[in-house]
């Protein structure tokens, strides 16, 4: 505050004084302040007419959470004053955005940043949860997510070393590089540098920022908000290993415009491009030398020299070497697709490689171009797992133990070392008389019925799918009980007591379908709440008979009890009556759960005719009684 960075302002904001907070606008809800409008709006946005809202006017704003008219209250906050800071700001962008090699789409996001015009930004919020703000005044404040979630970076590495200064005070030897989606490019172009250059200290700075655009699902789009595509515990629970999921993502990745994820495409790539491609020509060479002396080489690597004079070994080092040429550019631009496309490549080339040789003649009639075949493979076999490392590290491991090679000889391709060169000649790699591991399948197909499976089973939203799977275990759940409960024989009853005597048939047990359920549509005359019981209400409900029932039901948490007065509701009229805390229930309400959500129930009946008691469902299933309630 001292060098005017950050500026104090009062800003207008609507305060709940029954819930003793200031409200955030989505919190609030009133009419729309637009005249022809008039529809019922949030305090953001009026999703009928589109009109970009500020709370303070809507017309008759309401607290959400307690429907209590909140009043408009003045509040400080702290602002970032990144106009003062635009000279510093915009030279760091123009320098590090070329040397740093910055992507289209990060420039572009930035740019429109600038081009809006600098505006001071405010880094506090009225918020319980998050970093308080460390000054007395502000003490009930916290701080703007995007604020404080870049500082994280810094302060994570200084819990963890205390040498922390060497990574983030050191730009003249560390370079930063940051990957994100395009939503969150401006938070790391502009807000951070900003905080960064404000402090005048010498602060490593991001140097190259990789932005991805979207990666859609199937029809629609990725949501984490929605639960929308598949996450990292769906991923898990497939089974599908974390390699596969890698290469895919990696292939797919939007990086100058949104891709799609559909399980046919992961399909495709895991069948055809890791399993046949890459998986076959490692399993093909290391089969092969593992096959004993006669058939092969009892697993030792042969000897093979003057291999750089045989001219089909000759031609795949020339391409070997260019691929991995290419592939150190694009990582060096942060290309990783370019970088993974371009290790296959040498994979693709490698099977073209055999094939063309016809290394299981030569083993008989040429054995020393087999032997160089062979080589000549094997270098290539490890040349791929240290190219592929960074993209599926799992897989690397695993052929490293099949070459039967320790995860450090990993080689760095460092220039220095002439390590790059090596590709030159990659019969080179593996050392003559070296013994390999035992080879086995790196990758397991799948299959047409696996796909539709997970096709199936990650569709909708995630909330769809838990709801699903509780519904799904309710329904056993009820079903499991209604098997140890006995149900008196349908029919309509004259009165409650009768109810009680009717459990005679044993049968019942074996043979229960939903027809066997007395669901009627009754009218709750009366409801108050359970005397001894903080749960439950007590109602008297007429389900057509002389008096009406008296039933317990744990409602209290999730309807009103106003709500619950002269309401129709469904009720299970042949259950053994029960006593809950001392008051008999002769009959059960049912409720279910609103769509997309568990909890809380409803049991709104839409019946009109509500004397028209028992409902009869047409298919002996639970499921079709639960969903006409
Ligand atoms: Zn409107
Ligand atoms: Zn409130």
């Amino acid at each position: 505050m001292e060098n005017n960075w950050l500026t104090e302002n009062t800003m207008q904001q609507l305060y709940c004084d029954m819930c003793q907070k200031f409200l955030a606008d989505r919190l609030v809800e009133g009419t729309c302040p637009n005249k022809v409008c008039n529809a019922s709006a949030r305090g953001d946005q009026c999703e009928t007419c589109s009109t970009l809202l500020n709370p303070t006017e809507l017309i008759d704003p309401k607290c959400k959470v307690c429907k209590n008219t909140p009043r408009i209250r003045d509040t400080d906050h702290l602002f970032l004053e990144l106009p003062l800071l635009r000279d510093k700001l915009v030279n760091y962008i123009n320098e590090t955005s070329v040397a740093g090699l910055w992507s289209q789409n990060a420039i572009q996001a930035t740019n429109a940043w600038l081009k809006e015009g600098l505006k001071p930004r405010c880094i506090t919020r009225d918020l319980k949860w998050g970093v308080p703000v460390p000054h007395e005044k502000y003490k009930d404040k916290v701080f703007y997510v995007w604020f404080d979630a870049p500082i994280g970076y810094v302060s994570i590495t200084a819990s963890y070393t205390p040498e922390w200064e060497k990574w983030w005070k050191n730009p003249d030897n560390v370079e930063l590089f940051q990957f994100m989606g395009k939503d969150n490019v401006p938070f790391h172009t502009i807000m951070f540098p900003s905080t960064l250059l404000g402090t005048g200290e010498k602060w490593t700075m991001m140097k190259t920022i990789s932005v991805t655009e979207y990666l859609n699902y199937e029809a629609g789009k990725f949501s984490k908000s929605k639960g929308i595509g598949v996450f990292g515990n769906d991923a898990k629970d497939t089974n599908i290993p974390p390699e596969v999921w890698r290469y895919y993502l990696l292939m797919n990745r939007p990086e100058v415009s949104d891709t799609l994820f559909t399980w046919a495409d992961l399909q495709a790539k895991l069948n055809s491009e890791l399993l046949n491609n890459l998986g076959n020509f490692i399993n093909r060479v290391l089969s092969f030398i593992a096959k004993e002396a006669g058939a092969g080489y009892d697993s030792v690597v042969p000897d093979a020299p003057n291999a750089g004079e045989h001219t089909l070994t000759k031609i795949l080092a020339e391409k070997t070497s260019k691929w991995v040429e290419q592939y150190l550019d694009a990582m060096e631009k942060v290309k990783l697709k370019q970088g993974l496309k371009s290790a296959m490549g040498i994979s693709s080339d490698g099977n073209a490689y055999l094939q063309e040789s016809q290394f299981w003649k030569l083993y008989k009639e040429d054995p020393a171009a087999c032997a160089i075949v062979m080589k000549t493979s094997v270098g290539l076999v490890y040349l791929l797992a240290c190219l592929l490392s960074p993209f599926m590290p799992s897989f690397s491991d695993e052929v490293l133990r099949q070459l039967n090679l320790s995860p450090e000889e990993n080689l760095s391709l460092s220039e220095e070392k002439g390590e790059i060169a090596k590709a030159k000649s990659p019969w080179d790699f593996v050392p003559a008389g070296h013994r390999i591991g035992k080879p086995a399948p790196l990758f397991k197909e799948l299959k047409d019925e696996d796909v539709a499976l997970h096709r199936e089973k990650y569709a909708g939203s995630q909330a769809e799918r838990s709801s699903k799977a509780a519904a799904d275990a309710e329904a056993n759940k009820v079903a499991n009980q209604l098997k140890g409960t006995k149900l008196s024989d349908g029919g309509t009853k004259k009165g409650p007591k009768k109810q009680s005597g009717g459990s005679k048939s044993k049968t019942a047990d074996a043979d229960i379908t939903v027809a066997k359920l007395d669901i009627r549509v009754g009218l709750i005359r009366k409801a108050e709440k359970h005397p001894d019981a903080d749960s439950l209400y007590v109602e008297e409900i007429d389900v057509g008979e002389d008096t009406p029932r008296t039933v317990v039901s744990g409602l209290v948490k999730f309807i009103p009890l106003e709500e619950m007065q002269n309401r129709k509701v469904c009720v299970l009229c042949n259950l053994k009556p029960v006593a809950m805390r001392g008051i008999k229930s002769h009959a059960m309400v049912l409720a279910r759960a609103r769509r997309g959500r568990s909890w809380p129930p409803s049991c709104t009946v839409t019946v009109s005719s509500w004397r028209a008691t028992k409902m009869c469902p047409s298919q002996p299933r639970l499921e079709s009684a639960r969903s006409r309630q």
